[in-house]
């Protein structure tokens, strides 16, 4: 693909940045050239907040019946799927990941726009109709306004279709902040929004650095509500940012899940999703099964079959079928990476495969670093505790079920963890202790729209998918109705 050249999106059409400043995205896994995003400015945010209001105040998009808006969903969603070659291309060249999972990134989007479509048809309220023969109570649920979405780079597709379509299905006009790595698909999309006949001004994209198209988006008095995915630490600031005008925010942050395996699982099937869960997206990922914590029985045997299967892992470049491990995302990540695995060898862990930097063949120019694995893990280790986001896996061992419970929850994060068991009461048990937004039992990383997602702790909070994905975009009104003949408030004061 040649290199791509993006403005803005504001109000249905491209926007040439105020600043005529455009970042490149090189590979991070050739180094070549891929695209130039806009540089936006504080000025750039405000004109697209100014046309997306412009659109929330005419009420052009949510007055429309939920049907309309659910028709347009249903046709974006076919558009994904037509272009989706396309864009599985450009999220694996910019992210530096496997074309195989960015196809899958893709055929998520779709499948996640047609739920909210159907959830649109469905948006509702309560009668209060016992309330005295001349009295009613309604409870409705309203668009919430402009909606800033800010988006992270590891599922650039992902983290805004889990935001995006909801929004819209809910009735609000959104600007969207992409990550300045990342930006393209983002971008694609807003033209087959176009395409797909959503009205100028709903979907507007102002791409740029954090610090400034994202921090003036979570400053400025007309966006309503900000929903954000990214860094734990960005979150806190955006939550901070946003309580001057106490803005509502949802956050979908960090996280350090545990795999918890326990003897009388399917060992087969647990040693498959144990490794897709830290390799998938070379694990910068938010909810990657980085903490394996194994049954101290089969322990041995597992982990040394584990490290046989790591070592079948294919590294390679992002447009290549074979490749299951991509690029990290950028030099300063490598190293920060490569510095977790050092911290892992002189905190005393003990590294089992990988942990170095690959650089033969093909690899030369990228940032590629093959499945990691530590054993000999405790929890006061700096590699259990804090997100890597690299593919490192940490093995600690447990006898009893509590101690299995207790490790995993040993963590400031609480978006997802694993557990393999046969045992279906054991499961419900353990799944009821386990402090995090998301259980995977006997699989790994798979969902259903129709499921919320979410953190516990420091992993944010708000939810994304399910009907609840769909009710952070609405506000609840409460109208109090007195019907039939008036009678005084104040009988003695008023005539
Ligand atoms: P990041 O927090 O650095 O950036 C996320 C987005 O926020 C980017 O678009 C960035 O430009 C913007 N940003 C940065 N500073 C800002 C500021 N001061 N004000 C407003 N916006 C600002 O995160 P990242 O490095 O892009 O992504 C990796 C992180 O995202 C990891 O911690 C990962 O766990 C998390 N993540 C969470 C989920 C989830 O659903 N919980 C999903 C994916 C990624």
């Amino acid at each position: 693909m040649s290199t791509r050249t993006y403005d803005h999106w504001i109000d249905g059409r491209e926007y040439a940045p105020s600043g005529r400043q455009h970042i490149e995205r090189h590979s991070p896994a050739h180094g070549g050239l891929l695209a130039r995003f806009a540089e936006g400015s504080a000025q750039d945010v405000d004109i697209a907040v100014e046309r997306a209001k412009a659109l929330h105040v005419s009420r052009a998009w949510s007055s429309l019946p939920g049907s309309e808006r659910a028709k347009l969903l249903s046709r974006l969603a076919d558009l994904i799927e037509r272009d989706a070659e396309r864009l599985a291309e450009i999220e694996a060249e910019e992210v530096g990941k496997p074309i195989i999972y960015a196809r899958g990134e893709v055929s998520w989007a779709a499948e996640l726009t047609r739920f909210a479509a159907s959830l649109a048809w469905q948006i509702k309220g309560e009668a209060y109709t016992h309330l005295g023969d001349d009295r009613l109570g309604l409870v409705t649920r309203e668009a919430r306004g402009v909606v800033g979405l800010i988006v992270p780079w590891n599922f650039p597709l992902v983290c805004l279709f889990q935001k995006l379509p909801y929004a819209l299905a809910a009735g609000c006009p959104v600007v969207i902040k992409p990550s300045e790595l990342t930006s393209g698909s983002a971008l694609e999309v807003a033209r087959l929004a176009a395409e797909a006949g959503f009205p100028a001004g709903l979907i507007n994209i102002v791409t740029g650095r954090g610090e400034v198209v994202g921090e003036r988006l979570t400053r400025h008095p007309d966006v309503s509500m900000i929903s954000f995915t990214g860094s734990t630490r960005v979150g806190k600031q955006i939550a901070a940012s946003a309580a001057g005008d106490l803005t509502r925010v949802a956050l979908e942050l960090g996280g350090k899940a545990a795999n918890v395996v326990f003897a009388d699982a399917d060992l087969e099937a647990a040693l498959d999703g144990v490794l897709f869960g830290v390799i998938l997206n070379q694990g910068e990922e938010c909810v990657a099964g980085t903490r394996l914590l194994i049954e101290e029985s089969v322990a041995d045997e597992f982990v040394a079959r584990l490290v046989e299967r790591a070592s079948r892992v294919v590294v390679g470049l992002p447009l290549d079928d074979q490749t299951q491990i991509g690029a990290l995302i950028h030099e300063q990540h490598l190293h920060s990476v490569l510095g977790y695995i050092e911290v892992g060898r002189q905190e005393g862990a003990r590294l089992l495969c990988g942990g170095e930097r690959l650089t033969q063949g093909s690899l030369g120019k990228g940032y590629f670093v093959g499945p990691t694995i530590f054993t000999e893990v405790r929890p006061e280790h700096r590699i259990f505790r804090e997100e890597i986001f690299g593919p490192v896996l940490t093995v600690t061992r447990f006898k009893t079920v509590d101690e299995a419970i207790e490790l995993a929850n040993d963590t400031l994060y609480g978006l997802g963890n694993g557990l393999w068991t046969k045992d279906l009461d054991k499961a419900l048990a353990v799944s009821q202790k386990l402090q995090s937004g998301t259980v995977y039992v006997n699989t790994y990383l798979e969902s259903a729209p129709q499921l919320p997602f979410g953190g516990f702790k420091q992993s944010g909070y708000g939810r994304e998918n399910g009907v609840d994905g769909l009710h952070e975009f609405l506000e609840v009104k409460a109208t109090f109705i007195k019907t039939g003949p008036r009678t005084p408030v104040l009988p003695n004061t008023l005539g």
